[in-house]
């Protein structure tokens, strides 16, 4: 898990000791710190170079702080996507060989121009594979050991939540303060109460699969390759699209929506949709309709329960906003259902969703956290 549980949970001393204890289970001998050197007066005038290797997405940005205005300087993104789809999902050595290789390449073209002038190394120390987070943190460390530049630790999810504030004026952030956060990710599915920044809760999360992981592990099984979701997602749009009569009536479970707490459970699912798929001939497996309707389920599904249960919290608490973020984010049925339901069910909530190209993992949203600090 990557959040602590307490009300007033601060990100930054978790991650750095995240790592710390990993590297110590990894070898006794490390002694492994991250020192924060930025002085006050610096904070509001800031070049930051920020680093992500937390999965199989390769990311350096370069981010201009000034006056509380954040402008992306580069964003760039090497994904392994292609490397990783004959396996069906992230294979986490190769992933790790792959980020040593890229990373020199990456951090080049975001450095635009050799003439700019950084002030911070910003990088993520997890959630994340660890064997990707070290070649990240290996590799900051040696470029602020070369730049003589400080260094911090930044956490993934809480990224992921920041990325929502790319383009906007912090001054004017925190009136979208306190919100219930649905994080959903590959890795990671939660309902976070953001009471400000660096101050969170989660107040649910899954038990088992992640919404992500749900839709990578039932495309597989429908032989629609990696990444799951923008696969699914596509075929259910085509469905909805082309085909008029629903021919097979498939119907899949909406996991734990009708229990009283926050928490998720995908693998059910998962396992439904494994019968269903098995229980088909041959012929049917294949067939375009076929796929399509269970895309479409699928989805169905998976959102209804998002949404379901996210709106629950954000009645139950006293906020101002939802927040949507991570991988699944990018999903344009959740984006648009969610905003749906929000301005029929609770119309004073504000909603924030990402910009698509910051809702799956990039560099950007990791140069943002220091600013909130
Ligand atoms: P990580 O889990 O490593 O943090 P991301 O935050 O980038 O990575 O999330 C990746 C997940 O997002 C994958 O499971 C992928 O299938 C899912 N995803 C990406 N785009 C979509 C989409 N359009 N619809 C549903 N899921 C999506
Ligand atoms: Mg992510």
């Amino acid at each position: 898990m990557c959040f602590g549980k307490e009300d007033k949970s601060s990100f930054l001393p978790f991650a750095i000791a995240r790592v710390s204890e990993e590297a110590q289970a990894q070898n006794s001998n490390y002694s492994y710190k991250i020192k924060i050197r930025i002085k006050m007066k610096e904070k509001n005038n800031l070049t930051i170079l920020s680093i992500e290797t937390s999965c199989d997405d390769t990311c350096a940005a370069v981010l201009k702080i000034k006056d509380k205005k954040i402008k992306i300087i580069s964003n760039v993104v090497s994904s392994q996507v292609k490397l990783h789809a004959k396996y069906g999902g992230v294979y986490p050595f190769l992933a790790k060989r792959e980020h040593q290789k890229n990373l020199p390449l990456v951090f080049k073209r975001a450095m635009k121009s050799p003439n700019l002038k950084v002030n911070l190394i910003a990088v993520t120390t997890g959630p994340g594979l660890e064997p990707c987070l070290w070649t990240g943190v290996n590799f900051a460390k040696e470029l602020a050991k070369k730049m003589d530049l400080p260094i911090v630790s930044i956490n993934h999810i809480e990224a992921h939540i920041l990325a929502n504030f790319i383009g906007k004026n912090f001054q004017r952030a925190k009136n979208f303060l306190p919100a219930i956060c649905l994080v959903v990710s590959g890795g990671h599915t939660q309902l976070i109460l953001m009471k400000d920044f660096n101050n969170y809760k989660i107040i649910g999360e899954t038990r088992d699969d992640a919404a992500g992981e749900c839709f990578d592990k039932t495309a597989r099984i429908l032989g629609l390759g990696y990444p799951g979701g923008p696969a699914i997602a596509k075929q259910a749009q085509q469905c909805s699209s082309k085909i008029k009569n629903l021919k097979f009536k498939i119907s899949f479970p909406r996991p734990m929506i009708r229990q009283k707490n926050y928490d998720f459970s995908f693998s059910g699912l998962k396992t439904a949709v494994l019968y269903d798929f098995k229980k088909r001939s041959l012929r049917i497996r294949k067939s375009k309709q076929y796929i399509c309707e269970m895309a479409v389920e699928i989805q169905r599904a998976i959102i209804d329960v998002l949404i379901y249960k996210t709106l629950k919290a954000a009645k139950s608490h006293k906020i101002k906003s939802i927040i949507l973020c991570g991988g699944v984010a990018a999903n344009k049925e959740l984006r648009e259902q969610l905003k749906k339901r929000i301005i029929k069910e609770t119309p004073s909530i504000k909603y924030l969703a990402p910009d698509i190209k910051y809702a799956t993992d990039n560099a950007a949203m990791i140069g943002m956290e220091r600013n909130q600090s």
